[in-house]
C-alpha cells in the first residue's frame, strides 16, 4: 500500500479504494486473512475481472467462465440478423463485425480455447451463413481470400494463432521468469510458441529460425529466443500479414473449378475470373449469384431431382431436354435466342459489334458494363425459371433500366459521377 501511495505521489494516479477488490492467489488462495482493515477493501474468494477478462484463483475453466455470457449474446445477435435476406458476403460481414470482434480480446489474452469450443463456434456461425441448412460450399473454400475463390470468412484457429504472435516479444523480454526447470509450463506461453511454430512452418523462413522455435517448444534446454524474433514481431504491424500467410496464397483449385474444366474440356484463368466478380461487380446480390454459379451451387432441376424434391428434370424453357446448369444458361435454344437478342441490343446501343463467347457468359468478362449485364441476365434467367415464367429479352430490358436507375441514384447521392459516366457513357438516354 505504501508503494501504491508513493506511486500516486509521483504519477498522480490514485487508487480508488471504494472500487478495489482484493483476492488471495497462489499458496494463500482461499485464505481468510484480511490485510489493511482500515481501508475497508472488498475481499473476494471467487471470480474476478481484469480488463474485461474474468479469472478465478486456480485459472481453471477460464474459457467457460468467459464465454458463457458471450455465447448467449452471439445467439441473440444472429437470431435478429437471420430474419434478413442477406447474401453470403453480407452474412460474413455480420459474423466478422458483430460476432468475432467481441471475441478477439479473449482470443488474444487467454490460452487457446478447446477444440470443442471452436467446433461449437464454427457450428453456430456456419449455421447462420447457410440459414440452418447444411453447408453448400466447403468451409475451407469460404475461408480463402478472394483471389483463391473464397469470401474471406474468418478461420478461427488461424486468427487465434495470428493474435498470439503479439506476445512472442514478451517471452523474449521476460525471459527466464516464465519457465520452470528451463521448460515453459504456462499454457498461454506454450500456445504462443505453438502459434509461432505454425507460422514458421507456413512461411518460407530459414531452417535455422524454424529449428530455434521448435527447440524452445519441445526441449528442456535453455530458453534462448534470439533477438531476431523480437525484432520481427516488432517490425510486422497487425495480424493481417500473419493471418494471410497462414491462410495461404497458392492453394489448389476448388473442386467446382475442376468440374467446369472437365465438363468444358479446357482450363480457365481462375484468378482473373475470381477477381472479375469480386472486384468488378458492385451489386452484392449479383456477386453472390456469380460466386454460387462458379461454385456450382445454383440449383437446376437436375439437382432438385437428385434431392427427390421434384419428379422430373425436364427443361422448364424448351420442355425437350434435361435441365443442368450448362443447358439452362448456354445450351437451351430458348436461352440461345435470349443471348442473341442480348448481343444485338448491345451492338445497337454501343455502336460496336458485341460478340460474347460461352466462356464469357459463364465466367464473366473484364468489360465492367457487359460483365454486369451478363450476370444480371443470368440471375434474370434463374428467377424466371423458378417462377416458371418466360425468359423474354423484352422483360429483361426493364431490369437493365432499373440497374441504370439504381447506379444513377447512388452516383447522385455520393455526388460522384466519375465511375458512373465511365461505365454508362455509351448508353444513350433513349435506351435506359
Ligand atoms: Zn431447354
Amino acid at each position: 500500500m505504501d508503494t501504491l501511495e508513493t506511486f500516486y505521489k509521483i504519477s498522480g494516479l490514485k487508487m480508488n479504494f471504494e472500487k478495489t477488490k482484493a483476492i488471495w492467489i497462489g499458496s494463500m488462495a482461499g485464505s481468510k486473512v484480511r490485510f489493511c482493515p482500515n481501508l475497508k477493501l472488498d475481499w473476494h474468494d471467487g471470480n474476478f475481472e481484469v480488463l474485461g477478462i474474468c479469472f478465478n484463483v486456480d485459472l481453471k475453466d477460464l474459457w467457460v467462465i468467459n464465454t458463457k455470457k458471450r455465447l448467449d449474446n452471439i445467439y441473440g445477435i444472429l437470431s435478429k440478423w437471420k430474419k434478413r435476406n442477406l447474401t453470403l458476403m453480407g452474412k460474413i460481414t455480420v459474423v466478422k463485425t458483430l460476432i468475432l470482434s467481441t471475441l478477439v480480446h479473449i482470443f488474444s489474452a487467454l490460452p487457446n480455447p478447446s477444440k470443442a469450443f471452436i467446433d461449437q463456434l464454427n457450428r453456430i456461425l456456419f449455421n447462420f451463413i447457410w440459414s440452418g441448412k447444411r453447408d453448400k460450399i466447403k468451409r475451407d473454400y469460404l475461408k480463402r481470400n478472394y483471389s483463391q475463390g473464397g469470401l474471406k470468412m474468418t478461420d478461427i484457429p488461424k486468427i487465434i494463432s495470428s493474435l498470439k504472435k503479439f506476445h512472442l516479444a514478451h517471452i523474449y523480454t521476460l525471459g527466464a521468469s516464465l519457465h520452470k526447470n528451463w521448460e515453459i509450463v504456462n499454457p498461454f506461453w506454450k500456445d504462443t510458441l505453438i502459434a509461432w511454430s505454425d507460422f514458421m512452418h507456413s512461411y518460407d523462413f530459414e531452417e535455422s529460425w524454424r529449428q530455434n522455435i521448435d527447440k524452445n517448444l519441445h526441449s528442456s534446454s535453455n530458453l534462448t529466443i534470439s533477438p531476431w524474433i523480437y525484432d520481427l514481431t516488432r517490425s510486422i504491424k497487425g495480424t493481417k500479414v500473419f493471418y494471410n500467410k497462414l491462410i495461404g496464397y497458392s492453394l489448389p483449385l476448388p473442386k467446382s473449378c475442376l468440374k467446369w474444366e472437365n465438363q468444358l474440356g479446357c482450363s480457365f484463368p481462375w484468378k482473373q475470373i475470381f477477381s472479375v466478380y469480386c472486384h468488378g461487380l458492385r451489386d452484392t446480390k449479383l456477386r453472390d449469384f456469380q460466386f454460387r454459379f462458379i461454385h456450382k451451387v445454383i440449383f437446376t432441376k437436375r439437382e432438385l431431382l437428385r434431392m427427390k424434391l421434384i419428379d422430373n428434370d425436364e427443361c422448364s424453357m424448351c420442355h425437350t431436354h434435361k435441365e443442368n446448369i450448362f443447358h439452362v444458361y448456354i445450351e437451351c435454344h430458348v436461352v440461345k435466342n435470349f443471348w442473341s437478342d442480348f448481343c444485338i441490343y448491345l451492338t445497337h446501343i454501343l455502336h460496336r459489334k458485341i460478340l460474347i463467347t460461352d466462356n464469357e457468359l459463364l465466367f464473366g468478362t473484364s468489360d465492367v458494363l457487359i460483365n454486369h449485364l451478363i450476370v444480371a441476365a443470368k440471375r434474370f434467367i434463374f428467377v424466371q425459371c423458378i417462377k416458371n415464367e418466360n425468359v423474354d429479352f423484352v422483360a429483361f430490358k426493364n431490369t437493365i433500366r432499373s440497374i441504370y436507375d439504381v447506379e444513377y441514384h447512388i452516383a447522385r447521392r455520393k455526388n460522384d459521377f466519375f465511375a458512373f459516366n465511365r461505365k454508362w457513357a455509351l448508353f444513350p438516354q433513349t435506351a435506359k
